[in-house]
C-alpha cells in the first residue's frame, strides 16, 4: 500500500469530486451556454458550484469567477490589476515567499516598468505585518501576499495587513494566494479584507485544472482570455462544467470535517514532531506559526533527493520541497533562515483527511533506516 505524504503537491480526488465529474460527462454533457434545457443543465451544475465556493468564503456567487488553475488566477489578478490600477502608481509589495506563479508574474511584472517590492521573513523566519504596511506608499496600486507557505506551512499575516493597507491607504488592490489554506483552516475575504484571492481545486481532493479567483464587487479586472464572453465576460472558453462541479463537490464534502480535519492535522504533527525528536540529524524547518498540515523538516547529510527516492523505494511518496520546482531548490527555505546544507535536505510531508499515525510510523522507520544506511554513503 503506498502511503501518501505530498498533499501540498496534490491530493487524491474524494469520490464526491469523482462522482459529480463523471456525471457531468455522462449525464450533462451540453454546452453550458447552450439555450435548450440540456444546457441550462450544465448552466445549473456550474452555478451550484460557485455557489458553494462563495458560501465557503463568505461572498456572493457573482464574486468568483472559474480559471484553469491558481496559476492562472493569481496571473490574471496581478497582470490585469497591473493594467487597470497601475498606470500611474508602479509599486507592488510582495512576500519573497511566495509561489512560483506570484514570483514569476512579478518578475514579468518588473521587467515591464513595474517596482516590486520583497518582503522578506526576519531573522526569526516569522513575517512581521508592519514590515509590509511601512513598504507602503503613495506609488504603491497592489500587495499580494499568501496565506500559507507550501513550502514549510509558515501562515502570514495577511489579515492583519490587509486590515491596515485598506485603512491607511484604502487604493491598494489586495491579492491573497489562499491555495494552500482553502478548506483546511477558516478563510473568509470579507475578514482578510481582500479584493482578489486565488484558489486551486486540486489541493482539496477536486481534479487537476481547475480554479477560482474571487473578485470582490466593484473591483474591475481585465481578462487574459478574450472570446465567448463565458464567466461574466472575464474568462472566456467553454466551461469545464465536470471540473467544475468536482470543485464544488469537494467544497461540500470537507466543509462540514473542517474542524475535525484540523485537530487531525495536529495530532499527526505532534505525533511526527516527538518521534523525529528521538531521530538523529532531523531539524525541523517548519516554524511555530506554520498550519499542522505542512510539515518541513531536513535529514542532515542525507540530499532531499537522495531520501525522497530512498523513500519512494517503500511507498512512501513526499516532497524535497515545492513541486513547482521539480527537485530544483527553490530558495525559499533560505528566506526563512535555512543554511544551504539545510535546504539541500529539506523534506516536506503533507497530510491528508485520509493520513494515519501508521504512515507516520512507517514514515519514521524508513528515516531511521536510511540514517543507518544513507549516512556514510
Ligand atoms: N499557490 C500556491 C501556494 C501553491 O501551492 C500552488 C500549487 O502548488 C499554486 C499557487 C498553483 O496552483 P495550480 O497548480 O492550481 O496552478
Amino acid at each position: 500500500m503506498e502511503i501518501y505524504l505530498d498533499n501540498a503537491a496534490t491530493t487524491k480526488p474524494c469520490a464526491a469530486a469523482v462522482d459529480a465529474a463523471v456525471r457531468c460527462m455522462t449525464e450533462c454533457y451540453a454546452n453550458p451556454s447552450s439555450l435548450h434545457s440540456a444546457g441550462t443543465a450544465a448552466l445549473s451544475e456550474i452555478d451550484k458550484s460557485r455557489r458553494a465556493i462563495a458560501s465557503a468564503l463568505s461572498c456572493a456567487g457573482s464574486e468568483i469567477i472559474f480559471t484553469s488553475c491558481a496559476t492562472e488566477s493569481t496571473n490574471m489578478a496581478l497582470k490585469s490589476a497591473a493594467l487597470k490600477y497601475g498606470r500611474r502608481k508602479k509599486t507592488i509589495i510582495t512576500s519573497a515567499a511566495e509561489h512560483p506563479s506570484v514570483l514569476q508574474t512579478m518578475k514579468y511584472l518588473s521587467e515591464n516598468g513595474y517596482n516590486i517590492k520583497y518582503i522578506s521573513p526576519r531573522i526569526d523566519g516569522i513575517f512581521y505585518e508592519e514590515d509590509f504596511i511601512n513598504a507602503a506608499d503613495d506609488d504603491t496600486f497592489m500587495i499580494s501576499i499568501m496565506l500559507v507557505n507550501n513550502e514549510n506551512g509558515s501562515m502570514l499575516p495577511v489579515e492583519n495587513v490587509f486590515k491596515v493597507i485598506k485603512r491607511i491607504r484604502p487604493d491598494i488592490i489586495c491579492h491573497c494566494d489562499a491555495v494552500q489554506a482553502f478548506m483546511k483552516i477558516p478563510v473568509n475575504v470579507k475578514k482578510l479584507c481582500c479584493d482578489l484571492l486565488s484558489l486551486s481545486a486540486h489541493k482539496i481532493y477536486a481534479p487537476k485544472g481547475i480554479g477560482a479567483l474571487y473578485i470582490k464587487k466593484g473591483i474591475i479586472i481585465h481578462p487574459l482570455l478574450h472570446g465567448g464572453g463565458q464567466e461574466n465576460k472575464l474568462r472566456s472558453g467553454t466551461e469545464s462544467v465536470p471540473l467544475i462541479a468536482a470543485f464544488g463537490a469537494a467544497v461540500k464534502f470537507l466543509e462540514p470535517d473542517m474542524e475535525k480535519n484540523y485537530k487531525k492535522y495536529i495530532e499527526l504533527k505532534n505525533y511526527l514532531e516527538t518521534k523525529l525528536s528521538k531521530t538523529e540529524n532531523i531539524k525541523v524547518n517548519s516554524k511555530e506559526n506554520s498550519v499542522p498540515y505542512i510539515f518541513n523538516f531536513s535529514v542532515m547529510g542525507i540530499r532531499s533527493e537522495i531520501m525522497l527516492h530512498y523513500l519512494e523505494k517503500k511507498n512512501i511518496f513526499v516532497s524535497s520541497g515545492s513541486a513547482c520546482s521539480k527537485g530544483r531548490k527553490s530558495g525559499v527555505l533560505e528566506k526563512f533562515g535555512a543554511d544551504d546544507k539545510t535546504a539541500d535536505s529539506a523534506i516536506r510531508v503533507s497530510f491528508s483527511y485520509m493520513t494515519e499515525k501508521k504512515d507516520i510510523d512507517a514514515l519514521c522507520n524508513a528515516i531511521i533506516s536510511a540514517n543507518s544506511e544513507l549516512q556514510k554513503a
